[in-house]
Protein backbone atom coordinates (compact mmCIF):
# COMPACT_ATOMS: atom_id res chain seq x y z
CA UNK A 1 0.00 0.00 0.00
CA UNK A 2 1.10 3.50 -0.53
CA UNK A 3 1.45 6.51 1.33
CA UNK A 4 -1.90 6.98 3.15
CA UNK A 5 -4.25 9.95 2.81
CA UNK A 6 -3.38 12.25 5.06
CA UNK A 7 -6.96 13.53 6.96
CA UNK A 8 -7.99 16.28 9.43
CA UNK A 9 -11.27 16.03 10.32
CA UNK A 10 -12.95 19.55 11.47
CA UNK A 11 -15.12 20.17 13.81
CA UNK A 12 -16.64 23.22 15.41
CA UNK A 13 -17.48 21.07 18.53
CA UNK A 14 -19.32 23.65 20.56
CA UNK A 15 -23.03 21.71 20.94
CA UNK A 16 -21.20 19.13 22.18
CA UNK A 17 -19.63 20.78 24.90
CA UNK A 18 -23.00 21.97 26.54
CA UNK A 19 -24.43 19.86 28.82
CA UNK A 20 -27.36 21.01 28.32
CA UNK A 21 -27.19 20.21 24.78
CA UNK A 22 -28.61 16.82 23.13
CA UNK A 23 -25.50 16.66 21.15
CA UNK A 24 -23.06 16.22 24.61
CA UNK A 25 -25.52 13.01 24.63
CA UNK A 26 -25.09 11.68 21.05
CA UNK A 27 -21.71 12.78 21.07
CA UNK A 28 -19.98 13.01 24.57
CA UNK A 29 -16.31 13.04 22.73
CA UNK A 30 -17.77 15.10 19.51
CA UNK A 31 -18.86 14.63 15.59
CA UNK A 32 -15.02 14.98 15.08
CA UNK A 33 -14.32 11.93 17.60
CA UNK A 34 -17.16 9.81 16.07
CA UNK A 35 -16.23 10.54 12.29
CA UNK A 36 -12.53 9.93 12.79
CA UNK A 37 -12.96 6.76 14.38
CA UNK A 38 -13.88 5.20 11.12
CA UNK A 39 -11.87 6.98 8.85
CA UNK A 40 -9.07 5.85 10.88
CA UNK A 41 -9.93 2.18 11.04
CA UNK A 42 -8.83 2.38 6.98
CA UNK A 43 -5.86 0.78 6.59
CA UNK A 44 -4.89 4.00 3.54
CA UNK A 45 -5.76 6.77 5.55
CA UNK A 46 -4.18 8.65 8.40
CA UNK A 47 -6.26 10.93 10.71
CA UNK A 48 -6.19 13.71 12.94
CA UNK A 49 -8.74 16.18 14.53
CA UNK A 50 -8.91 19.98 14.89
CA UNK A 51 -11.16 22.08 16.75
CA UNK A 52 -12.86 25.54 16.24
CA UNK A 53 -11.81 26.76 19.79
CA UNK A 54 -7.76 25.53 19.62
CA UNK A 55 -5.09 27.69 18.50
CA UNK A 56 -5.83 28.94 15.05
CA UNK A 57 -8.75 26.47 14.98
CA UNK A 58 -6.28 23.66 14.97
CA UNK A 59 -5.27 24.65 11.57
CA UNK A 60 -1.63 25.92 11.54
CA UNK A 61 0.35 26.14 8.67
CA UNK A 62 2.12 22.79 9.28
CA UNK A 63 -1.30 20.98 9.73
CA UNK A 64 -2.62 22.85 6.54
CA UNK A 65 0.28 22.15 4.83
CA UNK A 66 0.14 18.07 6.02
CA UNK A 67 -3.40 17.61 4.77
CA UNK A 68 -4.62 15.64 1.82
CA UNK A 69 -8.46 16.04 2.44
CA UNK A 70 -10.51 18.06 5.08
CA UNK A 71 -13.93 17.67 6.14
CA UNK A 72 -15.27 20.09 7.93
CA UNK A 73 -18.65 20.85 10.47
CA UNK A 74 -19.72 23.97 11.73
CA UNK A 75 -22.99 25.23 12.44
CA UNK A 76 -23.76 27.96 15.05
CA UNK A 77 -19.75 29.32 15.10
CA UNK A 78 -19.10 29.76 11.37
CA UNK A 79 -19.05 33.56 11.41
CA UNK A 80 -16.13 32.37 14.63
CA UNK A 81 -13.68 30.97 11.84
CA UNK A 82 -11.05 33.10 11.62
CA UNK A 83 -11.13 34.78 7.68
CA UNK A 84 -7.10 34.54 7.46
CA UNK A 85 -7.29 30.78 8.28
CA UNK A 86 -10.28 30.38 5.81
CA UNK A 87 -8.51 32.25 3.26
CA UNK A 88 -5.44 29.54 3.72
CA UNK A 89 -7.59 26.82 3.65
CA UNK A 90 -9.21 27.59 0.39
CA UNK A 91 -5.80 28.41 -1.08
CA UNK A 92 -4.85 24.88 -0.21
CA UNK A 93 -7.96 23.53 -1.87
CA UNK A 94 -7.22 25.74 -5.34
CA UNK A 95 -3.61 23.07 -4.77
CA UNK A 96 -5.45 20.16 -4.79
CA UNK A 97 -6.43 19.47 -1.11
CA UNK A 98 -9.88 17.47 -0.95
CA UNK A 99 -12.70 19.41 0.83
CA UNK A 100 -15.82 17.62 2.56
CA UNK A 101 -18.42 19.43 3.92
CA UNK A 102 -21.05 18.15 6.18
CA UNK A 103 -24.37 18.74 6.67
CA UNK A 104 -24.59 22.26 8.46
CA UNK A 105 -21.09 23.07 6.89
CA UNK A 106 -23.26 24.64 3.87
CA UNK A 107 -23.20 27.57 5.95
CA UNK A 108 -19.47 27.75 6.71
CA UNK A 109 -17.32 30.61 4.97
CA UNK A 110 -15.40 28.05 3.64
CA UNK A 111 -17.86 26.58 1.31
CA UNK A 112 -19.95 29.74 0.60
CA UNK A 113 -16.06 31.53 -0.85
CA UNK A 114 -15.69 28.40 -2.93
CA UNK A 115 -19.62 28.24 -4.57
CA UNK A 116 -20.07 31.66 -4.66
CA UNK A 117 -23.44 31.57 -3.83
CA UNK A 118 -25.50 31.94 -0.46
CA UNK A 119 -25.87 28.16 0.02
CA UNK A 120 -28.87 28.84 1.54
CA UNK A 121 -31.83 26.06 1.96
CA UNK A 122 -35.33 25.27 3.50
CA UNK A 123 -34.91 23.44 7.05
CA UNK A 124 -37.63 22.07 10.00
CA UNK A 125 -36.37 19.89 12.76
CA UNK A 126 -38.86 17.72 13.67
CA UNK A 127 -36.90 14.33 12.93
CA UNK A 128 -38.52 13.14 9.91
CA UNK A 129 -37.13 10.42 7.57
CA UNK A 130 -34.97 10.81 5.31
CA UNK A 131 -34.20 8.55 2.10
CA UNK A 132 -31.06 9.50 0.41
CA UNK A 133 -31.32 7.84 -3.33
CA UNK A 134 -27.98 7.06 -5.33
CA UNK A 135 -28.36 8.84 -8.65
CA UNK A 136 -25.13 8.34 -9.90
CA UNK A 137 -24.68 4.60 -9.57
CA UNK A 138 -20.90 3.38 -9.69
CA UNK A 139 -19.28 6.61 -8.76
CA UNK A 140 -16.44 6.03 -6.43
CA UNK A 141 -18.00 8.35 -3.70
CA UNK A 142 -20.95 5.53 -3.37
CA UNK A 143 -18.87 2.23 -3.59
CA UNK A 144 -19.57 -0.59 -1.96
CA UNK A 145 -23.12 0.42 -0.57
CA UNK A 146 -25.55 -2.44 -0.77
CA UNK A 147 -29.03 -0.69 -1.74
CA UNK A 148 -30.18 2.09 -3.87
CA UNK A 149 -30.85 4.42 -0.91
CA UNK A 150 -29.56 5.15 2.59
CA UNK A 151 -32.47 5.05 4.54
CA UNK A 152 -32.18 7.76 7.46
CA UNK A 153 -35.34 6.94 10.18
CA UNK A 154 -34.33 10.43 12.06
CA UNK A 155 -33.47 13.57 10.56
CA UNK A 156 -33.49 17.25 10.48
CA UNK A 157 -35.19 18.29 6.84
CA UNK A 158 -33.01 20.50 4.30
CA UNK A 159 -34.62 20.99 0.93
CA UNK A 160 -34.71 22.92 -1.91
CA UNK A 161 -33.83 25.21 -3.30
CA UNK A 162 -30.87 24.82 -2.02
CA UNK A 163 -28.74 27.73 -3.30
CA UNK A 164 -25.47 26.14 -4.84
CA UNK A 165 -24.16 26.67 -8.43
CA UNK A 166 -24.55 22.88 -10.76
CA UNK A 167 -22.88 20.55 -9.00
CA UNK A 168 -20.52 18.92 -11.79
CA UNK A 169 -21.49 15.27 -10.42
CA UNK A 170 -24.60 14.61 -8.49
CA UNK A 171 -24.23 11.37 -6.09
CA UNK A 172 -27.37 11.90 -4.13
CA UNK A 173 -30.64 13.16 -3.80
CA UNK A 174 -32.58 13.03 -0.69
CA UNK A 175 -36.48 12.48 -0.15
CA UNK A 176 -38.16 13.70 3.27
CA UNK A 177 -41.16 12.64 4.81
CA UNK A 178 -42.44 15.99 4.56
CA UNK A 179 -42.80 16.04 0.92
CA UNK A 180 -39.03 17.89 0.28
CA UNK A 181 -36.14 16.88 -2.02
CA UNK A 182 -32.88 18.27 -1.23
CA UNK A 183 -29.55 17.75 -3.64
CA UNK A 184 -27.46 15.76 -0.50
CA UNK A 185 -24.08 14.56 -2.26
CA UNK A 186 -22.99 17.26 -4.71
CA UNK A 187 -19.13 16.70 -6.45
CA UNK A 188 -17.39 20.23 -7.41
CA UNK A 189 -13.53 20.97 -8.66
CA UNK A 190 -12.20 24.20 -7.46
CA UNK A 191 -8.58 24.82 -9.19
CA UNK A 192 -6.98 21.11 -8.24
CA UNK A 193 -8.89 20.36 -5.38
CA UNK A 194 -12.18 18.33 -5.37
CA UNK A 195 -14.90 19.34 -3.31
CA UNK A 196 -18.00 17.12 -1.92
CA UNK A 197 -20.80 18.49 0.13
CA UNK A 198 -22.72 15.44 1.65
CA UNK A 199 -26.03 16.73 3.95
CA UNK A 200 -25.95 14.01 6.65
CA UNK A 201 -24.99 14.85 9.94
CA UNK A 202 -27.42 17.24 12.29
CA UNK A 203 -25.42 17.18 15.83
CA UNK A 204 -29.20 15.38 17.89
CA UNK A 205 -29.01 12.32 16.00
CA UNK A 206 -26.43 9.27 15.83
CA UNK A 207 -25.91 9.87 11.74
CA UNK A 208 -21.84 9.95 12.10
CA UNK A 209 -21.98 6.25 13.46
CA UNK A 210 -24.42 5.09 10.75
CA UNK A 211 -22.28 2.11 8.92
CA UNK A 212 -23.65 3.79 5.37
CA UNK A 213 -23.03 7.34 5.99
CA UNK A 214 -19.47 6.28 7.43
CA UNK A 215 -18.53 4.38 4.03
CA UNK A 216 -19.57 7.15 2.05
CA UNK A 217 -17.63 9.60 3.91
CA UNK A 218 -14.84 7.20 3.89
CA UNK A 219 -15.36 6.92 -0.06
CA UNK A 220 -15.42 10.34 -0.27
CA UNK A 221 -11.55 11.06 0.74
CA UNK A 222 -10.50 8.43 -1.38
CA UNK A 223 -11.93 10.46 -3.97
CA UNK A 224 -11.46 13.92 -2.39
CA UNK A 225 -7.59 12.98 -2.36
CA UNK A 226 -5.36 14.97 -4.23
CA UNK A 227 -4.51 13.63 -7.61
CA UNK A 228 -0.34 13.95 -8.94
CA UNK A 229 0.08 15.79 -11.89
CA UNK A 230 2.35 18.34 -13.21
CA UNK A 231 3.19 21.82 -12.16
CA UNK A 232 1.53 24.62 -13.73
CA UNK A 233 3.25 27.21 -15.00
CA UNK A 234 1.57 30.75 -14.86
CA UNK A 235 2.05 33.66 -16.89
CA UNK A 236 4.16 35.09 -19.65
CA UNK A 237 5.59 32.59 -21.23
CA UNK A 238 8.45 31.44 -23.86
CA UNK A 239 7.00 29.57 -26.77
CA UNK A 240 8.06 25.77 -27.05
CA UNK A 241 8.38 25.65 -30.89
CA UNK A 242 10.09 28.23 -33.15
CA UNK A 243 7.40 30.76 -33.92
ZN1 LIG B 1 -28.58 20.45 11.54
Amino acid sequence: MGTPIRVTVWNEFRHEKNKEHPASKVYPDGMHAAIAEHLQAQPDIQVRTATLDEPEHGLTDEVIAGTDVMTWWGHAAHAEVRDEIVEKVHQRVLEGMGLICLHSAHYSKIFKKLMGSSCSLKWREVGENERLWVVEPGHPIVQGLEKEYIDLEHTEMYGERFDIPMPDRLVFISWFAGGEVFRSGCCYQRGKGRIFYFRPGHETFPIFFNPEIRQVIANAVRWAAPQPSAAITWGNVKPLEDI
